[in-house]
């Protein structure tokens, strides 16, 4: 009796020190995680404050001098020299790793012994004008080597000679005009087209299907001059003597065109160069206006419509050939430029996610450029490289990331989106199963008015929440944030009270990890007031007068535009890699799905008949759209009462925001084009 006695106490008391070990355990097991994750949040917003404040724009402005002292062409050594630095200070800057990833891929080069240039010829074949061989360079680069002068990358070589046609900005609508309304055949022609408006690459498809033998561009004062803006150096317009370099492929989103859908490795099967995926059949050749005026003066033909017409002091007649005493003059291309498989180099740096080191958020820019690069990319790679440097001196601080990130610096952009997309294609595997976003950073700066974000509908509210946490770089806006900026130069609509943001269209290195993969992605830079500057891009685009001084003098003088680019790129990068829940909003994006409908069904309006004929209803895509607008509510409704402690809830959360961009991806692509497969984009 006394001895059970003593064994039940003895059970009892075990059992209650269990017990309390226990609840002892449990409470400070808990108490510690959620004050952890409380406190991981606060740390991670302040870390946030402290590397947006940590940029500065006296150190963007030394990054894009000494970035654009000297051209460097995609395959040149020069590039590789840059190639190197960057590598090298990346490291110094502290990123985990820094990587140097090489290609070979398929380059165009005109001939340094044989230059390209357009003449008239008289009957007796003597060429009686000559376009010039290259810009006059601005001062202070006199001395400078391997400026490559004007040329459409990937023409063939060619002597093609006969009567010019004017065909306008080159557009399906243009050759359509000059054959139905017009009674003009291109067939034979060579045909001079004004820069603008469409991609160069699809003028030139448009000119090939038109029969054309050859393709003259120019930039026409219309498309390339800023009202009451001198011309460089004493403004910011481009020169008389100024032309537009620019490859003329139709790639559609290929990469190198002998390695469509792998990257171009030294095991990789090569297409034969002629095979090649995209290569214009016919020479190309860009011009200046000076250059131009002399070919458009005397042709004869039809006066075309006003909308034909440019700002040059000739009458745009459509040809084709000359008129009265130039009747017998004919213009030859002479052009010898070279394809040559050539090697290529991006720079990869990392910083390892501290929770999630399987999950990446990407910032890519390239860095090649056409000469000196000083807006288009280096105005943007300068920025990457104060981000990297901002984001090295955090981790020297302490800070991780919860999910990794990389760094890019991309090679042949200006070649087609070639680095970008073989490093896509190299990874295209894990990409797919783990890219949350990608962030592009080509060109910062391309007017001085605004800020101008392009992203899918899912970062809309990162991106308004992240502008209001910055502040305007603009005089006289001490105190306003950038989204009040923003939003008072560049309102919506009339349907929402916010700052315009457009969808990502194509042209620069997001495509393969957007429209191929199917990564949520977005890119933002300074730009112009597209209400009252109506030139396309900014005049000085792609020709040698994009030096580091037009920057300094004109564009951004303080810097500080070029800072707040810097700051909206990597907030971004920084919110996406250490937010503990993903900050993507699918009700944004089936907000924005709604106005695609909307529009599309407004559109048919206007074809009632046809769509009666062809029996196109629209009620399927409403419904569709219907469902996923209730699933996106429903999926954030979830989302407000996750449990933060549990890693697995949150995990799975994450994973179905992150693949909310895949799931609008067509595994075959479009027709014909099967490398573009985010179809509600490419078709919106
Ligand atoms: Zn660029």
């Amino acid at each position: 009796m006394k001895r059970e006695s003593r064994l039940v106490r003895w059970i009892w008391w075990t059992v209650v020190v269990t017990a309390l070990f226990l609840l002892g355990f449990c409470i400070g097991w808990f108490s510690k995680r959620s004050k952890a994750t409380a406190n991981n949040h606060k740390t991670s917003s302040k870390y946030l404050v402290e590397f947006l404040d940590e940029m500065r724009p006296d150190l963007i402005r030394d990054h894009l001098r000494k970035f654009t002292r000297l051209p460097h062409l995609a395959g040149t050594e020069q590039n590789l020299k840059y190639a190197e630095e960057i590598m090298k200070e990346w490291r110094d800057f502290g990123l985990d790793s820094v990587e140097m990833v090489p290609y070979d891929i398929l380059l165009s080069y005109p001939n340094k012994s044989q230059p390209n240039y357009i003449s008239i010829v008289d009957h007796s074949g003597k060429e009686v004008f000559n376009t010039s061989l290259a810009e006059p360079v601005p001062q202070g680069y006199e001395d400078v080597s391997n400026i490559v002068p004007p040329y459409s990358a990937y023409s063939p070589k060619g002597h093609p000679e006969g009567d010019l046609v004017y065909v306008n900005y080159g557009r399906t609508e243009d050759f359509l005009q000059l054959e139905r309304e017009m009674n003009i055949s291109v067939t034979g022609k060579i045909v001079i087209v004004r820069y603008g408006k469409i991609f160069r690459g699809n003028k030139v498809k448009n000119a090939m299907s038109a029969g054309a033998k050859g393709v003259i561009m120019f930039s026409d004062p219309a498309d390339y001059w800023a009202t009451g803006v001198k011309p460089y150096p004493d403004g910011w317009n481009l020169p008389g003597g100024g032309a537009q370099r620019g490859n003329v492929l139709n790639l559609n989103g290929a990469g190198d065109p002998l390695t469509p859908g792998y990257p171009a490795k030294e095991y990789t099967y090569r297409l034969n160069p002629e095979e090649g995926v995209g290569l214009p059949k016919i020479p190309v050749h860009p011009i200046g206006f000076h250059d131009a005026t002399h070919l458009l003066k005397n042709m004869g033909g039809q006066i075309p419509p006003n909308n034909w017409k440019g700002a040059l002091n000739v009458s745009y007649k459509t040809g084709p050939g000359f008129t009265g005493d130039f009747k017998s003059q004919k213009v030859r291309m002479n052009i010898y430029s070279n394809n040559q498989v050539s090697r290529i180099y991006n720079v990869i740096g990392k910083i390892r996610g501290a929770l999630e080191p399987d999950r990446y958020v990407i910032l890519g820019g390239h860095r090649d450029a056409w000469v000196f690069g000083g807006i288009d990319p280096m105005s943007g790679a300068a920025v990457v490289h104060e981000t990297v440097r901002s984001a090295g001196k955090l981790l020297k601080r302490g800070w991780r990331p919860r999910r990794t990130v990389v760094f890019a610096s991309w090679d042949a952009e200006e070649f087609g989106l070639l680095g970008s997309t073989e490093w896509a294609e190299d990874n295209a595997r894990l990409l797919q199963e783990r890219a949350v976003a990608y962030i592009n950073a080509d060109s910062a700066i391309e007017g001085m008015y605004t800020l101008r974000v392009d992203c899918t509908p899912s970062l809309h509210t990162l991106v308004y929440d992240l502008t209001k946490q910055i502040s305007s770089p603009e005089d006289g806006e001490e105190g306003v944030s950038l989204y009040e900026s923003w939003h008072k130069r560049d309102n919506w609509t009339n349907d929402r009270d916010a700052p315009r943001i457009s969808k990502l269209g194509s042209g620069s290195d997001f495509e393969a990890y957007f429209i191929r993969l199917g990564i949520a992605a977005g890119r933002a830079r300074y730009t112009k007031n597209k209400k009252t500057e109506r030139y396309s891009s900014y005049p000085v685009y792609h020709s040698v007068y994009e030096t580091f001084e037009i920057v300094e003098r004109f564009y951004d003088p303080t810097f500080r535009r070029l800072r707040a680019v810097a700051q909206v790129r990597g907030g971004l990068i920084f919110l996406l890699a250490d937010s503990q829940v993903l900050p993507l909003d699918a009700n944004e994006y089936a907000d924005s799905l709604r106005k695609y409908a909307d529009s599309i069904a407004h559109l048919a309006q206007t074809h009632a008949e046809l769509m009666k004929t062809y029996n196109v209803s629209f009620e399927s895509l409403f419904s569709a759209v219907k469902n996923f607008t209730n699933a996106a509510k429903d999926f954030h409704e979830r989302l407000q009462t996750l449990d933060k402690e549990d890693p697995l809830q949150v995990r799975i959360m994450n994973d179905q925001l992150m693949y909310l961009e895949r799931a609008f991806i067509d595994p075959l692509g479009l027709p014909g084009r099967p490398f573009y497969r985010l179809t509600l984009f490419i078709l919106g």
